[in-house]
């Protein structure tokens, strides 16, 4: 089900949850059957945390030879957008994961009214009349029971009518609610009554104006899982108090199938914030562009920032699926992002910010073509050629004018290697009205193409391009977007947001072989870091590149 990449563990991850699995067939439990399911609400894009159930429900399927749907709850219509049902399905894809069916909650609404009159008439679910405000204060609290409604005793003939007449669009928002009758004094204040349905005049994405009454996520949830045979339900922690819920419905109802709820613990990951409700506000208070800008954790932030599928889906295997909650370290994913690269990204030249050297002693019309390995550990990925002239350009943080202690780099009267090409010598340096360095003038060793310098060590090389053959092209660096390492949504976003998850270099000059080179494939820019054309705003008159990530981890601890 998954693609196989390089980097895609060979046996199948060992868990509790997996182990339950094991114990349920052991026992003849489902005939044998083992059927999943990932079930996000159609309210804005997935991100990493998703992807970690995703790769949980999809591999547990694979893994067993069951069966594993998407399926979108989709029965909150107030926020929910046909934009995230194409979204969530082309991501889930793009992670490398085929479901065997695609549902909606929707497709269940004609059942899920007909089990509330079932309900009902068992004496299960009662119509309660009271305000939203008044159900508040009788629901009580974690340390005294709630109170009854005055409308919980109402016959079965009454409930049955006013449900009828709800679902008719007879009354207005907030007149009513359809509620379970369970236990006002339970200690789990989700089985004080909760409500199944509530009126909405709103238009859906799927049924139209079909329905003026719509199913509550509790009462929707448990029910479709057992409308579509699913064994076991894997959900995070937040809904364990809900699993009594879940049960007593099915329970009441005696649906056919009962699916056992299982909760782990959700993927945090530091330096970021995952929900799509927190992720929405991020947009709409304008701290980033969009659902897909590279800063975001959304899949499709990712794959716009160049993060590899293989690399995600390593990610949440390394991390495993355990009960409880703690925060991942930002080095875990960003190092398989790093590892999956470094194999399979080949390597080219650019220059972010670049400074003019002149090699004074080549001829003005001097062209060389250089023989450059495309993968330093893959010789099938052959080579390319590389122009070499008299003028080119190399990196202004590569050159120092007040060199620090142990510098090995450009400074006037030192030597460097050009990566792949001669050893020059800085003799003089150009400045401009102001004093600022504008371009260096070297001199070159015509003996040192692919040979070591006579008589002398010359330790730094550096990295440079052919100003006559080099395009132009915007970089932008992204970098993590918090400067906290666990952020709550509770924070002020511009007291934690890091103010420089993206800088942008608008003058950056790279080889002449990236202008003609497939979009969306990352390249390692040598001693820089991968990058990889935007998949928006690239052209190829004017290349548009991001950084996916850097060679090294500099926020690496101590
Ligand atoms: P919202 O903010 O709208 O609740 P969400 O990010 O919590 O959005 P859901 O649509 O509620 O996303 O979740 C879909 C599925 O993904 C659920 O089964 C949920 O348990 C799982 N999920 C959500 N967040 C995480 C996470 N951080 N780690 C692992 N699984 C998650
Ligand atoms: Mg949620």
């Amino acid at each position: 089900m998954s693609a196989e990449d390089s980097t895609d563990a060979t046996s199948a991850p060992v868990n509790f949850i997996r182990n339950r699995i094991d114990a349920d067939l052991a026992a003849g439990k489902n005939e044998g059957a083992v059927a999943t399911r990932f079930p996000p609400e159609p309210n804005g894009y997935l991100h990493i945390g998703h992807a970690k159930s995703i790769c949980l429900n999809f591999g547990v399927a694979r893994d067993y030879k069951g069966r594993c749907n998407l399926r979108f709850d989709d029965t909150n219509p107030v926020k929910e957008d046909a934009e995230f049902i194409t979204a969530i399905q082309r991501d889930v894809a793009w992670l490398g994961f085929e479901w065997d069916e695609l549902r909606h909650a929707s497709d269940y609404f004609d059942q899920l009214y007909d089990y509330a009159c079932e309900l009902i008439r068992g004496g299960n679910a009662y119509v309660d009349s009271s305000t939203a405000e008044q159900m508040r204060e009788m629901r009580g609290t974690l340390t005294s029971p709630g109170t009854p409604s005055p409308y919980r005793e109402r016959s079965v003939d009454e409930n049955l009518d006013l449900f009828a007449r709800m679902k008719a669009g007879e009354f207005d928002e907030g007149a009513h609610v359809l509620r379970a009758k369970i236990d006002m004094a339970s200690g789990n204040i989700n089985l004080r009554d909760p409500a199944l349905y509530r009126i909405r005049k709103v238009s859906h994405v799927r049924t139209g104006d079909t329905w003026s009454i719509y199913p509550m996520y509790d009462y929707t949830h448990c029910l479709s899982d057992a409308i579509e045979g699913i064994t076991h339900s894997l959900c995070t922690l937040e809904f364990e108090d809900h699993r009594p819920l879940y049960d007593w419905v099915l329970d009441t109802l005696k649906t056919p199938v009962h699916p056992q709820q299982i909760e782990f613990g959700p993927l945090l990951l530091e330096y970021t914030l995952l929900s799509k409700r927190y992720l929405a506000k991020l947009i709409d208070d304008a701290h980033v562009a969009g659902w897909d800008d590279p800063r975001m954790p959304t899949l499709a932030g990712l794959r716009r920032r160049g993060f590899p599928p293989a690399a995600i889906r390593r990610f949440c295997d390394l991390i495993g699926v355990t009960k409880n909650e703690a925060w991942i370290d930002m080095g875990v994913l960003e190092g398989c992002v790093r590892d999956e690269l470094n194999l399979n990204a080949e390597r080219r030249l650019g220059v972010l910010d670049p400074l003019k050297v002149v090699i004074t002693d080549l001829p003005e019309d001097h062209h060389q073509t250089l023989e450059f390995q495309n993968h330093p550990q893959d010789e099938t990925r052959g080579s390319r050629p590389v122009d070499f002239t008299r003028e080119i350009w190399v990196e202004r943080e590569d050159f120092a004018e007040v060199p620090p202690p142990k510098w090995q780099r450009l400074v006037e009267g030192g030597e460097v290697r050009l990566r792949g090409s001669y050893v020059i010598k800085c003799e003089s340096l150009i400045r401009d009205a102001t004093g600022k360095v504008t371009e260096l003038h070297c001199t070159h060793d015509p003996d040192t193409l692919g040979k070591k310098p006579e008589g002398r060590k010359v330790k730094g090389v550096i990295h440079w391009v052919s100003a006559a053959h080099s395009v132009l092209c915007e970089v932008r660096l992204y970098d993590r977007l918090y400067s906290e390492a666990h952020p709550s949504p509770d924070h002020d976003p511009a007291s934690i947001l890091n103010p420089n998850s993206l800088v942008t270099m608008p003058a950056a000059q790279v080889e002449a072989s990236l202008a003609t080179m497939q979009s969306n494939t990352p390249v390692q820019f040598e001693r820089l870091g991968y990058f990889i054309t935007d998949s928006k705003d690239h052209q190829a008159n004017r290349p548009v590149f991001n950084r996916v990530i850097s060679l090294r981890d500099t926020w690496a601890r101590g």
